[in-house]
């Protein structure tokens, strides 16, 4: 049961095993015969004699499938009986197709006779191993009749034993294979890598790089597992492939744990799944560092896969408590760190016999975690749109009355600007209105401030309904506004405000059944040489709208300079400028 478990959460993890777990019956079994049996060393050590002895006894027990016993599982003893029945010398190669066995040692006999033995492992250096199948390679040459070879595995690491017999021709096409679909799934991590990476040092999202360091980390575990770490990379470092499985695999984690954390915010919105996922890290790492100094391989294995099993439960479980807190981007986390577990179920139930095992079952925890790996940068991507969305709602509210939604008086001076260069640069008119609600005070005081926030709402509709494209229209405070003409002159902005006050005058408020009078006076004035800022015109047009109240309210006044210098106000009639 143990072992099983631990099989269990050594296929939890999302490792990339392209080997086939095929047992050993080879494709060519018409020539070859081949009977696979196991003894599991249970005692001391058994020597190749005793042990053939025992297989003569009948000690060995007869399987068929990929012998899978899990993690600290006791030395195994294989004995294959291989049977070559076509009258002719064969030349075929064995493989075993799991390349982090740390000891193998084979026996081949000619009869009762010990013809030829070979020790082979991952903790020697890979100089004779194919680089590209990275499982351990034994050639046999089979002579007609019957043969007997003995193979012992010790490893701390998880016990899987898929064993191939190829003849020269599928020695020859499945390092091709193996190279093309490895290629695929390293090509598309590295290719999102850099992508990520790329990203960060464009956009400075710290999410973008600790994603692309959650997928380097789960790259090196491949590495790790598949073989090619020490094929390509650390070919002479024994001491660093024994400790290198549980160590990239505790740092995979991590990464992971970071990024997720990090990109769930879970630390500002769970701090107690937080705190968690910090003591299963700090957890990992110290057991990780005993069972190095313990040298123990098992206690450094043993840690990594629990962390593994605790790892992928806590990345589901943060997922599904920000989904629960209705945060969008969590939803495609969530979709993508299931499609990465479910991958990795599927393996597992194959390898335990519970589901077909074939090439896509076996690698459903492979194509799993790509697919997770995609759903991510889906997340990441949905993330800035997000981001960019909210951007642009702040630089919006930045910018907008919250009442009126007209212009603030902030974006206004923004946006006259141009308005003012080009005035002054092609000298074409512009002209400024100010309008302010009278008497608003009373209407506040006589039906309430709600009541007072409708008319502003109301009067901001009106100013909308009335200036043209092109015209800019501000609240320029409490009850005031400001409209700027572009290409207006003094005349037309006139008209402009008789008509304004005389849809003002047409739109009825009513509050419980009563009408609320609403009527505002109006101060405009043009772009004059002397007005040095855009504040002075606003300020002429500020004394209209003082003229205006002062005359009696409900009116438009006009300022002009006078040729003497002086100001002038003149009062527009509304009903000859509407007529
Ligand atoms: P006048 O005709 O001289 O302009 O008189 P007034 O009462 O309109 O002017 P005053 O400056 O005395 O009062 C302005 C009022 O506008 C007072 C203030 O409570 C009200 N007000 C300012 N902003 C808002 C707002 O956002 N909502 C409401 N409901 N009232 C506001
Ligand atoms: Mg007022
Ligand atoms: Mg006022």
């Amino acid at each position: 049961m143990w072992s099983k478990a631990v099989l269990l959460l050594c296929f939890c993890l999302p490792i990339s095993l392209s080997t086939h777990a095929i047992a050993a019956h080879s494709a060519d079994t018409a020539t070859v015969e081949l009977t696979t049996a196991l003894l599991i060393e249970t005692g001391p050590r058994l020597n190749p004699s005793t042990a053939a002895e025992l297989w003569h006894k009948g000690q060995f027990t007869p399987y068929a499938d990929t012998l899978a016993l899990g993690l600290g599982s006791k030395p195994v003893w294989i004995a294959l009986k291989l049977h070559n029945d076509t009258g002719r010398q064969l030349e075929r190669s064995l493989l075993l197709d799991t390349a982090w066995l740390d000891e193998i040692r084979l026996y081949q006999y000619r009869g009762p006779r010990l013809h030829h033995q070979v020790v082979a492992g991952d903790l020697q250096p890979f100089a004779n191993r194919n680089p590209l199948l990275t499982g351990f390679l034994f050639p046999l040459e089979l002579s007609p009749g019957e043969h007997f070879v003995l193979l012992r595995v010790s490893t701390p690491d998880p016990m899987l034993l898929p064993l191939r017999l190829l003849d020269d021709e599928q020695l020859e096409h499945l390092p091709l294979q193996r190279l093309t679909s490895y290629g695929l799934s390293y090509g598309f991590l590295l290719a999102l890598i850099f992508y990520n990476t790329a990203l960060f040092f464009g956009i400075r999202d710290r999410h973008h790089l600790l994603y692309a360091l959650y997928l380097g980390s789960f790259l090196l575990v491949n590495l790790a597992y598949s073989g090619h770490g020490l094929a390509w990379f650390w070919s002479d470092a024994t001491e660093w492939q024994r400790w290198a499985p549980p160590a990239l695999m505790i740092l995979f984690g991590c990464c992971g744990l970071l990024f997720a954390t990090s990109f769930l915010h879970i630390r500002q919105y769970c701090s107690r799944g937080y705190r968690v996922v910090q003591l299963a890290a700090a957890l990992a790492l110290l057991s990780l560092t005993a069972g190095w100094l313990m040298d123990s391989q098992l206690v450094a294995l043993s840690a990594s896969f629990m962390f593994m099993l605790v790892f992928t439960s806590l990345m589901l479980l943060m997922g599904l408590c920000r989904v629960t807190q209705g945060s969008v981007s969590a939803r495609f986390y969530l979709l993508a760190v299931i499609s990465g577990t479910c991958g990795t179920v599927i393996t597992t139930l194959a390898v335990l016999g519970r589901l077909p095992l074939g090439e896509w079952s076996f690698r459903a925890a492979e194509i799993g975690m790509l697919a997770e790996a995609t759903l991510l940068a889906l997340a990441l991507a949905a993330r800035i749109r997000h981001v960019h969305r909210e951007q642009i709602r702040a630089e919006h509210a930045a910018n907008t009355d919250p009442l009126t939604l007209l212009n603030n008086r902030r974006a206004l001076y923004r946006l006259a600007e141009s308005h003012w260069q080009t005035g002054n640069r092609r000298r074409r008119p512009l002209s400024a209105v100010v309008l302010d609600i009278d008497h608003f005070k009373q209407c506040n005081d006589t039906y309430g401030h709600a009541a007072g926030d409708r008319v502003l709402c109301q009067l901001g509709q009106c100013i909308l309904n009335t200036v043209r494209e092109g015209d800019l229209a501000a609240r320029w405070g409490g009850e005031e506004f400001l409209i700027l003409l572009p290409d207006t002159d003094l005349e037309d902005a006139g008209r402009f405000a008789a008509r304004l006050l005389e849809q003002i005058r047409l739109t009825q408020l009513t509050l419980n059944g009563r009408l609320i009078e609403v009527t505002a006076s109006i101060g405009i004035a043009e772009h004059s040489e002397q007005d040095r800022s855009l504040d002075d015109l606003i300020g002429r047009a500020d004394q209209a709208l003082y003229e205006a109240k002062h005359q009696g309210r409900n009116r438009i006044f006009r300022q002009q300079i006078g040729t003497d210098g002086n100001d002038q106000f003149s009062e527009v009639l509304i009903h000859e400028s509407t007529g």
